[in-house]
C-alpha cells in the first residue's frame, strides 16, 4: 500500500478513544495507510459486549477492505432465509436479492478486528479511558497524561467522552422498547423438526407485546434476541422469567431454558444520538459516538465501520486533514442519516413485525461499497 501519511517529510499520527468495532477498524485502515496510530481502551481489555451481531454487505466489505473478511466468514453464517412470524404465522421470508449478510457473535468479529489491528502495529493501551479532546489535537488521559495529534478519533461509543468535551451539539433519545441479548447452544435436536438455520423474526403483540430474534451465528452457537417493552416488568426482567417467555413461545423452551440459565443477562434500550457536526478541526467521531441508532435495520455497527474506514480512505485522498474531515461528512454522513431515521421509525413503529420490510429503501446502506464507493445490489 503507498505510504502516503508522510506530509512534509513527517509520518502523521492518530490517537483514538475506544476499542469497539468502529475504533478498531479506524485504526487498522490508518495503520495500513501508514498512519502511526495509538488507540485507547478504558477497559482492562478489548473485548465485545453484548451476544451477537449482524453484518451486511457494507460490513463485509470494510472488513474485505481491511483484509479481516477471510476470518470472520469461518465460523459464522449467513441464513438461507430471514423469516417473519406474527402470532407464530409467517409473514414473509426475505432473501434481499441474494445481497450478502452474516451473523456471528460479537467476541469472533471484534477478535478478528482486533488481530488486524495489532498485525498492521496499532499500539493498543488498555485501561486508558480518554476524558477530553481539543479540536487543536490534543487528548487527555484520565491518568492526566497528554498526547498531540494530527487526527483524533472519538470511537468511544455513545457515551463519548470525546464528544462532549469538546460540545458537539445533539440530540439523544431513548427507546420505549429493549432487549435482552444472549448467547446460548443451538441446540437443534432438542428443538425438533423445523428451519432452525433461518433468522426467525417472532412477534407477539397478544397477550402482551414480546418479541424474540432466532439469530444462528454458527452450528454451536444461537443469538437470541428477547424483546419487550421497557414498561413490562416480567418481560424486561434479567435473569429472564422463564415462564413468561416460555408461555409465549413454547416450541423454543431447550434454548430458553438455557436462556434462564444465563445470570449477566442485560436488558438494554436502543439510545439514539444525533449531532450537527461529526468533525471539528482535527476531531472525528465514529460509530455510535456519532450516530448510535435504534437496531431494526442491524446497521450500527456496519455504519460506524464504512465511516471509519471511509474515514482513513478520505485522508489519504485530501492533504489537508481539516478539509478531509469535511468531505469525509459530506460523503458518507447522508447515507447513514437515512438508516438511522428509517431504523428509528421501525422501531418506533415495529414495522418489522408486518415482514418484507427490508425494502430498497431499508436496504440502502447495506448496499453500499465503501471500498469502491457505488451500491451494489
Ligand atoms: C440491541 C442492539 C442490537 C444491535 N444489533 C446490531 C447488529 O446486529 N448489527 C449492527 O451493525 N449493529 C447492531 N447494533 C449496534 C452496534 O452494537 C453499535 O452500533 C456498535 O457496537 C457501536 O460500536 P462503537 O465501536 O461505535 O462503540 P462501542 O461498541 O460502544 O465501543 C466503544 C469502546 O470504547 C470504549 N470507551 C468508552 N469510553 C471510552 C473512553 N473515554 N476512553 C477510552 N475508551 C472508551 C468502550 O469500553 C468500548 O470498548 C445493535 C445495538 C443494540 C443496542
Amino acid at each position: 500500500m503507498a505510504n502516503v501519511n508522510k506530509r512534509g517529510g513527517k509520518t502523521l499520527h492518530a490517537e483514538i478513544a475506544g476499542g469497539g468495532f468502529a475504533g478498531l477498524t479506524a485504526a487498522t485502515a490508518l495503520a495500513q495507510r501508514g498512519w502511526s496510530v495509538r488507540l485507547h481502551e478504558k477497559g482492562p481489555e478489548l473485548r465485545a459486549i453484548g451476544a451477537g451481531i449482524y453484518l451486511w454487505h457494507n460490513g463485509l466489505r470494510v472488513l474485505e477492505g481491511i483484509n479481516a473478511l477471510e476470518d470472520v466468514l469461518n465460523g459464522s453464517h449467513t441464513p438461507p432465509t430471514y423469516e417473519t412470524r406474527l402470532h407464530n404465522v409467517t409473514v414473509s421470508r426475505e432473501t434481499f436479492n441474494g445481497l450478502p449478510w452474516r451473523i456471528m457473535t460479537r467476541a469472533h468479529l471484534h477478535k478478528a478486528l482486533e488481530k488486524r489491528a495489532r498485525e498492521a502495529g496499532v499500539d493498543i493501551r488498555t485501561n486508558s479511558e480518554v476524558i477530553w479532546a481539543d479540536p487543536s489535537g490534543k487528548v487527555k488521559l484520565v491518568s492526566g497524561e497528554m498526547f498531540e495529534a494530527d487526527l483524533v478519533v472519538g470511537a468511544d461509543g455513545v457515551g463519548s467522552k470525546v464528544r462532549d468535551s469538546i460540545g458537539f451539539e445533539q440530540d439523544r433519545w431513548i427507546s420505549t422498547d429493549g432487549l435482552i441479548r444472549l448467547l446460548v447452544p443451538r441446540k437443534k435436536k432438542e428443538l425438533g423438526h423445523g428451519e432452525w438455520d433461518n433468522t426467525i423474526d417472532m412477534w407477539n403483540f397478544w397477550p402482551r407485546v414480546l418479541r424474540i430474534l432466532y439469530s444462528p451465528c454458527n452450528e454451536s452457537e444461537l443469538y437470541l434476541g428477547l424483546m419487550a417493552p421497557a414498561n413490562d416488568p416480567d418481560g424486561s426482567r434479567v435473569p429472564i422469567h422463564y415462564d413468561t417467555w416460555v408461555a409465549m413461545f413454547p416450541f423454543l423452551e431447550p434454548v430458553l431454558a438455557e436462556a434462564a440459565k444465563l445470570p449477566s443477562a442485560r436488558y438494554d434500550r436502543y439510545e439514539t444520538t444525533k449531532l450537527n457536526e461529526w468533525s471539528r478541526g482535527k476531531v472525528a467521531l465514529v460509530g455510535d459516538a456519532a450516530h448510535a441508532m435504534c437496531p431494526a435495520l442491524a446497521q450500527g455497527a456496519g455504519c460506524g465501520m464504512v465511516n471509519a474506514f471511509s474515514l482513513a480512505i478520505e485522508l489519504e485522498e485530501v492533504p489537508d486533514i481539516e478539509e478531509a474531515l469535511r468531505s469525509w461528512e459530506k460523503r458518507v454522513r447522508p447515507i447513514t442519516d437515512r438508516c438511522q431515521a428509517i431504523s428509528g421509525d421501525y422501531a418506533a413503529n415495529r414495522s418489522l413485525s408486518k415482514g418484507n420490510q427490508f425494502t430498497a429503501a431499508a436496504l440502502e446502506s447495506a448496499r453500499y461499497d465503501p471500498t469502491r464507493r457505488v451500491y451494489s445490489w
